[in-house]
């Protein structure tokens, strides 16, 4: 049979270490890769550099090899593709497609932030710079888990930050330039996210570049139904110890911990994964049986 053309990634910002959440879209993310045959590329989005915490992506890196998750292509640092970020805003420039803007935080917070004509009073040595978004710019699209989403985008998000007046990249055009760049052909990630797609796909458009197919993780959430953000999902990961993780993270993504030799080493324990994922059972919405909340360490007792 002829190569699978799939192309993932896992796309974590070193904020931190690795925590529950961004696990289970790496985890998730590699599963489905493998199993469509293809491949499954790692990029370090330390874009917004007053964010990035200096080691984090090393220290996530290093965990994602403790759980076998190994990137098949070259790891991308945002960090070092400003030059790039830079032609294709031009680009954007040249047409009239983007934009120098001169308003202010206050300016804008009388329409909410959102920016649909520039209000500014003064000239600012340092503009933000935007995407022209027209009025009735509402962008649908379908989600492999998530189904039909649509966005107004115009009356919703307004003008798209490109770069920042503060000179930082914004995340919004940095991912659309390098998911492109890259050749990838599936986004998976967290449902955190699902409102951002909208906007990436306009500026595909703005830039007739093709839109690769979406599907958007469930976010973790407690069995009661709080979010977990703060607590458990928030929880650094444990590179030394990575079965308790894998096997919540296997639970939350829907699939039945007795398809699993838990027992076994992490290698045949990953490869016996693939096979056994069923991506139907995936739910739009992830939540974590208590047993496993309360008693983390007993997760290896199938
Ligand atoms: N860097 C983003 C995050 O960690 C993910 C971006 C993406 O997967 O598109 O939330």
């Amino acid at each position: 049979s002829p190569p699978s053309t799939y192309r993932g990634r896992f796309a974590p910002s070193p904020t931190g270490p690795l925590h529950l959440g961004s696990l289970l879209a790496a985890v998730g993310s590699w599963l489905l890769a493998r199993q469509a045959g293809g491949q499954w590329w790692l990029r370090i989005e330390d874009v917004d550099g007053p964010r990035t915490v200096a080691g984090a992506a090393q220290q996530q890196m290093d965990t994602l090899a403790a759980f076998g998750l190994a990137p098949d292509g070259p790891v991308v640092w945002q960090s070092q593709r400003g030059e790039r970020y830079a032609q294709v805003l031009q680009s954007l420039v040249n047409r009239d497609l983007a934009f120098a803007c001169h308003c202010s935080r206050t300016e804008l917070a009388a329409t909410g932030g959102i920016h649909h004509a520039c209000v500014a009073r003064r000239e600012r040595a340092h503009p933000a710079w935007r995407l022209r978004v027209a009025p009735g710019a509402v962008i649908g699209f379908h989600d492999g888990l998530q189904g039909q989403y649509q966005q107004d985008v115009h009356a919703q998000v307004g003008d798209v930050v490109l770069r920042r007046a503060d000179g930082q990249w914004a995340y919004q055009l940095a991912v659309v330039v390098d998911d492109a760049d890259q050749g990838m052909t599936d986004i998976v990630r967290g449902a955190d996210l699902l409102d951002s797609t909208p906007r990436q796909i306009l500026l595909q458009h703005a830039l007739g570049w093709s839109t690769p197919r979406y599907l958007h993780l469930p976010l973790l959430i407690g069995a009661d139904g709080q979010k977990l953000s703060k607590s458990l999902a928030a929880a650094p990961v444990d590179g030394a110890d990575p079965k308790p993780a894998l096997r919540l993270v296997w639970e939350a993504l829907g699939q039945d911990p007795r398809r699993l030799p838990w027992q076994a080493p992490l290698a045949s324990l990953m490869s016996a994964a693939v096979p056994a994922f069923d991506p139907a059972r995936i739910p739009k919405q992830g939540r974590l049986p208590v047993s496993a909340l309360h008693n983390k360490t007993d997760s290896t007792a199938v």
